[in-house]
């Protein structure tokens, strides 16, 4: 449920400060702290996770709401509605996958490109 040496299971704990987008029962989403876009945020599950490899079928209906969840909070952070706005989801996943923290998280890129 929890790893003591994970940083993202410690941010949803608040064991580590973060700029909060949103938290429910299941999901904590937060800035990230080296944006690569004008709205980049992150959505976790706060369930400890590894990576998408981990995820089980009972976790499907929580994905699935981190997806549909995903373009709202965007929104709400600034991203201009569909189709001339709209955002990018990532989830890097294993280390060829450029993953670097080992909680899945999606990553929310939104804003005008350079
Ligand atoms: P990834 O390469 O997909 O594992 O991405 C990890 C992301 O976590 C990177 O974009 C980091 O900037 C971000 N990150 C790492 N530590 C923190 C933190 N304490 N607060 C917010 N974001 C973080
Ligand atoms: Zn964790």
């Amino acid at each position: 449920m929890h790893d003591a040496d994970c940083i993202f299971c410690k941010i949803i704990a608040g064991q580590i400060p973060s700029r909060k987008v949103y938290e429910d029962e299941e999901i904590f989403a937060f800035h990230d702290i080296h944006p690569s876009a004008p709205v980049h945020f992150l959505m976790v599950p706060k369930v400890h996770l590894p990576s998408l490899v981990q995820a089980q079928p009972a976790q499907a209906a929580l994905l699935g709401r981190m997806l549909l969840l995903a373009p709202q909070l965007a929104q709400e952070q600034g991203c201009a509605p569909y189709p001339e706005g709209g955002c990018r989801l990532m989830i890097n996943t294993g280390t060829q996958g450029g993953q670097e923290v080992d909680h899945l998280h999606v990553h929310v890129l939104a804003g005008p490109r350079p």
